[in-house]
Order: C-alpha cells, then structure tokens, then sequence
C-alpha cells in the first residue's frame, strides 16, 4: 500500500507546472484531512473525523477560489493537466527583451505622485520579499493628508497565497476601505492618473487578455496600463512566478524603477516628506 501510494503521488504531481504548483499544494494538504477523516472512521473517533473534515473541505475550497482566479480548470490542475495543452510553465530564465523600457528615478516618481489626483497602488510578491509595505503605509498616509484619493488594487493571487497582499496591508495598518479587490477596481483604472506596481508581475500582465498563446492567458489581470501614468517597481525587467515577458514593460505610458521595492519606497517617502517640510516652510 505505501509503495502504491508513493507510485500514485509522484504521478499526479509530476506533470504539474509552475504556476499551479501552489494550487497542488493546498490540494495535497485537503487530501490529508480526507485520509484523517478516513481513519477517524477506521479508529472511531469523532474528533479526528471532525477535524479531519475541516481540513480536507478548506483546503478543497482554498484550491478552488485558486483555480478560479487563475483561471485554470479545478480538474485539470488536480489531475496534473491531463486534458489541457496550456499548463502554466515552469520559470525557464530570462524572457526576451520585447522592446525599450524608459527608466525612471525617486524624484521624477515623486513629482508624479505630487501632480496626480488620483492614485492606486498594485502590489505584488516583491512587495512582500522587500517587506516593504510599512513604507507604503506611510507614503498613503502622506498622499491623503494632501487630500489625493489613494487606493490599493489587490488581485486575488497576487504574492504567493490567497490575501497575502490583504494580510501585509493590514500589519501596516493600511485602512481597510481604500484596499479594494481586483473587480471593484478595475474599470476605475482609466481614470486614474498614477498607478504605482510595487513588486507585481504576472498580475498586471497584458498579455493574459491579448495572447492566447501565453501560459497565463485568459487570467483575468489588473488593467493598470488604462491610466495614465503607470510606474512599475521591481529590479529588473525580469520574469515573475509564471515565466513570461510582461509587455507593460514597454509601453508608452509606463516607467520602471528599478531596485529593491524597500529601498525604492524608503525613498520616495524620503521625497515626498521633504516637500511637504517645503510645503509647510512656504
Ligand atoms: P510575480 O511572481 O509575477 O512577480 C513578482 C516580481 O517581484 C518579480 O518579477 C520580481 O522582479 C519582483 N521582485 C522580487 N523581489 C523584489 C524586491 N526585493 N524588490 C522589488 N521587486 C522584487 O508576482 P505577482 O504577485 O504579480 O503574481 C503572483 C504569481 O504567483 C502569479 O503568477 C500567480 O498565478 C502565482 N500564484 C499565486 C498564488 C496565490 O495564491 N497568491 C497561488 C499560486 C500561484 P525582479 O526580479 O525584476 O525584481
């Protein structure tokens, strides 16, 4: 039975990809409430099956809400994409160059920010690895006091679990009001004149709605490209979870800043504190 067992594991994840690895994960964790349910049955004990049974239904239901904001088959994803020809791709390396990308620095950011009226800001896994988000609490709290609507544009996988980016805010105490899902923001995009990505990538990739041959195509993303001005903040122009170009990178409206998201973001809040000392002096 263990070797069979063994056998059976390795062949359902085997064929999995990349980006749905997590999804299998969480699968794996509600098969393993089922088998505690099963022995609660064999061993007759209530907690056990109890337990178990919450276990293997949250994770079940955990995987779905995954599969359907990635917009990939529940099925399929369980059954190592028998079936489905577009699996999500491993990370193979860099992608191509798909243009020229404009650079930009903190105090041309900053100006950015002063002039605008409305802003969102889209974070993503990079946020989360450079901790970065109590800086980002203070930026918002000094871009309201100046009377800008600021608001935060979560995706439902942004980082690396469902509400890891909601968690991250909450500790840095960002109101929960101004933090909205992916849908309530969405069509708000074109009229918003800064959209700051800190750390995303595949969630604000174009190439998901106009690519049918991408592996991340038909994921529903962050529209940030509508606004006017749109400024990405990662390293380099590098791939993210799914292994794929991000042609955001390369419009007209959009400018990188390149470097650690902690650093960037200490930054601009240096900046931006400095001219409101200016603002208060004049
Ligand atoms: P991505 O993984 O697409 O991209 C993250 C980006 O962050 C990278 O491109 C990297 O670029 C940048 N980065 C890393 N470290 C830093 C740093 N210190 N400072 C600045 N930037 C940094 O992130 P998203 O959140 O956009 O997307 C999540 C991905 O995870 C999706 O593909 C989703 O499908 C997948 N996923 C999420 C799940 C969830 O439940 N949330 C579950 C399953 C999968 P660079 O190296 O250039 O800095």
């Amino acid at each position: 039975m263990t070797g069979l067992a063994c056998v059976l594991g390795f062949l359902l994840v085997m064929g999995i990809g990349g980006a749905d690895m997590p999804v299998v994960i969480s699968m794996l964790n509600s098969y393993s409430g089922w088998a505690a349910a099963a022995a609660g049955f064999v061993v007759s004990n209530d907690v056990l099956i109890v337990t178990g049974a919450l276990v293997g239904s949250s994770g079940a239901i955990l995987s779905y809400i995954m599969c359907e904001a990635m917009n990939r088959s529940f099925v399929s994803v369980i059954l190592g994409g028998f079936g489905e020809g577009s699996g999500a791709a491993a990370p193979t390396g860099e992608a191509k160059p798909m243009g020229e990308a404009t650079a930009t620095n903190v105090e041309e950011v900053a100006e950015l920010l002063n002039d605008a009226k409305s802003v969102v800001i889209v974070p993503g896994y990079g946020m989360a690895v450079a901790q970065a988000q109590h800086s980002v609490s203070d930026i918002t709290k000094i871009l309201r006091k100046r009377g800008k609507e600021v608001r935060f544009g979560i995706h439902p996988v942004a980082g690396r679990m469902p509400g890891h980016m909601n968690v991250l805010l909450a500790e840095a105490n960002v109101p929960y009001d101004i933090v909205l899902e992916m849908d309530e923001i969405n069509d708000d995009l074109s009229e918003t004149d800064v959209v700051l990505v800190i750390g995303a990538n595949d969630t604000v990739n174009p190439s998901a709605l106009d690519d049918p041959t991408s592996p991340i195509a038909g994921m529903p993303v962050m529209e940030v490209w509508k606004s006017q001005n749109v400024v990405v903040m990662k390293r380099s122009l590098g791939i993210g979870y799914a292994g794929v170009d991000n042609p955001l990178f390369y419009m007209d409206n959009n400018q990188m800043l390149f470097g650690d998201a902690k650093a960037n973001v200490s930054a601009l809040l240096n900046e931006l504190a400095k001219t409101e000392k200016e603002l208060v002096a004049a």
